[in-house]
């Protein structure tokens, strides 16, 4: 079935055989404030293959930590998911995906999948680690919580989740405090905590930003070897595309509440198509770059939240923008040609510019356009 806001098809298992631990459909989240209405996502549609690292990037407000924070149904108030579908698939051979959308944000069945099936880390540590209970109380109570063994079970497995995000002397650590801790010991205890019931699903907030590069690195290597030996997908959030390359399979460039750009991370970093990601490129420091020159900018900051950008979003600071064009048709999603995993939403490209003009938000309300039909989930 086609997107209603894309040119590419969507599906719940993909043409290359393997299956997506998640699918977003055409996800709307607004904020609705005495100020006036923020729209953090206008219509986000992913998925993300069983066993792989999808990583989510952008400036800040581009909806990154929206999008993940709506996957565990916490956005906080007054954020409304006004439409859409979140499908979470447990196994392979799961016969129908559920809608997470479905279910009440309080209500057990969204409880059971929190933690148990889909968890979330954060940047800080003391978001998700309770200051007053030893840190192994903390994961024997997740444990127990989500898989039913006695109390010495529980105990053996805490401290065994410790000893393997790499926490030297885990008994001992199983009865400090959060506060006993250094930040990167906290993060690896909550990361530990986070992978205790090994769920199926692991979304990652930038859960290395706050960490000196050291410990960063240490981190990130002991989150792909877990990946690795439990066969976690991850969504990985961030804004340092050197983390990006380390990490990820796949990545994702958000901007303004939408995803512009969907590639390998091999086409984003050598063959980026859309201007918003070859301009994030281009303010990386590299190895080489000469003394005293200055980093490439993007021109401009990201516009107010309340005011609604018609045509395409980043027509005000795009170095290819056309008039005319790019600042009355919003382009729709379309696959660059020959690649099918590589999508792209810019008029640059042919089949992302819809035969529709926008209406008045710059939204397309109708499909059309030429790109080609690969049946690829978007
Ligand atoms: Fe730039 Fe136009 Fe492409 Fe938007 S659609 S990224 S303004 S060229």
């Amino acid at each position: 079935m086609a997107d209603p806001v894309t040119n590419v098809e969507t599906s719940s298992a993909r043409q290359d055989g393997t299956d997506d631990v998640i699918q977003v459909k055409d996800l709307h989240v607004h904020f609705h404030t005495a100020l006036g209405v923020v729209r953090a996502l206008n219509g986000v549609s992913f998925n993300i293959p069983r066993g792989k690292v999808l990583g989510v990037v952008g400036e800040s407000g581009s909806g990154k930590s929206i999008t993940g924070l709506s996957i565990m149904q916490l956005v906080p108030p007054p954020g409304r998911m006004e439409s859409g579908e979140i499908l979470y698939k447990e196994k392979p051979d799961t016969a129908k995906p559920l809608n997470i959308l479905s279910l009440g944000r309080h209500s057990d069945e969204m409880r059971a999948i929190r933690g148990d099936d889909i968890s979330m880390i954060f940047q800080e540590p003391m978001t998700s680690l309770n200051p007053v209970f030893s840190v192994g109380h903390q994961i024997r109570e997740a444990i127990m919580l989500h898989q039913n063994p006695n109390e010495d079970e529980a105990r053996a497995q805490s401290v065994d989740i410790l000893q393997k995000v790499g926490m030297p002397n885990p008994q001992r650590i199983a009865r400090s405090y959060p506060h006993e801790l250094s930040g990167g010991m906290r993060q690896r205890a909550m990361i530990a905590m986070a992978l205790s019931c090994t769920p199926a699903l692991l979304v990652a907030d930038e859960p290395t930003t706050a960490l000196d590069v050291t410990t960063e690195a240490q981190i990130l290597e002991l989150m792909r070897d877990l990946q690795n030996d439990i066969g976690t997908s991850i969504m990985f959030i961030t804004h340092n595309m050197g983390v990006v390359a380390q990490m990820c399979d796949e990545v994702a460039v958000m901007y303004l509440g939408r995803i512009v750009e969907r590639a390998t991370v091999d086409d984003i970093f050598y063959d980026p198509k859309h201007p918003y990601t070859i301009s994030l490129l281009r303010s990386i420091p590299r190895l080489g770059t000469n003394r005293g020159q200055k980093l490439e900018t993007i021109k401009g900051g990201v516009p107010d939240p309340y005011t609604t950008v018609t045509g395409c979003p980043f027509h005000p600071r795009c170095p290819s923008f056309m008039p005319g064009l790019c600042d009355t048709v919003l382009p729709v999603e379309t696959i660059i040609e020959g690649k099918d995993h590589h999508t792209v939403r810019c008029h640059l490209y042919p089949g992302s510019t819809p035969e529709q003009v926008a209406d008045g938000d710059g939204r397309v309300t109708g499909t059309s356009g030429t790109a080609p039909n690969t049946g690829r989930a978007n």
